[in-house]
């Protein structure tokens, strides 16, 4: 099985930024004969917002994507993630971690421990200090991961070297945490090609890690990245509902239609404007700008 996908968070509408990134994972997936699923990723409910997945797929296929499969939805998957957890814990790779956030970042750490790297509080923590901890809250399941740092390979950005820490499986409120969650779907649904934006670069190496330690290293190595560059605003900061008309709704309203949207996205990645089969025919991932794009209305 082989598959690219698209993941949102059904969180609200998708701006021109998540657009151009779904134009770029459809074409990396029909440039490589790969069926493109769409996945919305739903775990965090107070997040999710009710009838934006339906308005985010209306607006995918506004621009002309199309998906080979009925979307997956993460809120509806909790056996499978359950099971990659089972799994962990049976090879003593899974403790529980009561820290709050703030502890987190008051704790002392290394030297050269990377920013945001979990210190490793509670990895050692005695039967008796668990138990009183346990007594005061919910405990997260961290991962025990045996690697600081581990290297993947990406199509636009070379080898990517990061921190793998003892990143969270669980979080205390029982729900899979997004790094599990898109290894066992990612797996699962045959997912070797992981197109997203580069904001997420670094994540890539440790879900490589933890989709090594569930299913092999074959596994882990058969994954094609490639992170793309982010739309940006004016002040070259990451594109965000608050930067104005970005949506294809705010857009319409202006008098933007979805074609002209459409159009804008594929004269910024180099492409020939119009329907996305013909922009297909031009498409050279070697030729895609390596800039941010900075969209201006
Ligand atoms: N759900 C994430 C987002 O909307 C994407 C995660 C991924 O592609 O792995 O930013």
């Amino acid at each position: 099985m082989t598959a690219g996908r698209y993941a949102p968070s059904p969180s609200g509408d998708l701006h021109v930024g998540n657009l151009r990134t779904a134009v770029l994972a459809w074409l990396f997936a029909r440039s490589t004969s790969r069926p493109l699923l769409l996945r919305y990723e739903d775990l965090d409910a107070s997040r999710t917002v009710t009838g934006s997945d339906r308005r985010q797929r209306e607006d995918l296929e506004a621009v002309g994507i199309s998906f080979d499969a009925e979307p997956l939805y993460q809120s509806q998957r909790s056996r499978v993630y359950d099971d990659a957890v089972a799994q962990l814990r049976q090879r003593g790779l899974v403790y529980e971690c009561f820290c709050t956030r703030r502890e987190i970042q008051e704790a002392p750490r290394a030297p050269h421990a990377p920013p945001g790297a979990y210190p490793g509080t509670c990895r050692q923590l005695s039967p008796d200090q668990r138990r009183r901890r346990a007594a005061q809250r919910r405990p997260a399941l961290r991962l025990r991961a045996e690697v600081d740092e581990y290297t993947v390979t990406d199509r636009l950005l070379g080898q990517i070297t990061a921190a793998v820490d003892d990143v969270v499986l669980v979080r205390n409120d029982g729900t899979a945490a997004y790094n599990l969650a898109a290894v066992v779907d990612d797996q699962l649904t045959g997912v070797d090609q992981v197109v997203r934006a580069d904001d997420l670069a670094d994540s890539a190496p440790r879900q490589a890690y933890l989709r090594e330690l569930l299913y092999g290293a074959e596994a882990a190595r058969a994954v094609e990245y490639a992170h793309v560059p982010l739309v940006v605003n004016a002040e070259g900061r990451r594109l965000a509902k608050r930067d104005g008309a970005v949506t294809l709704e705010q857009l319409a309203e202006q008098q933007v239609t979805a074609e002209q949207v459409r159009d804008r996205l594929l004269v910024s990645l180099g492409l020939p404007p119009g329907p996305l089969p013909q922009a297909l025919e031009a498409f050279d991932p070697a030729a895609l700008p390596a800039e941010p794009w900075v969209w201006s209305l």
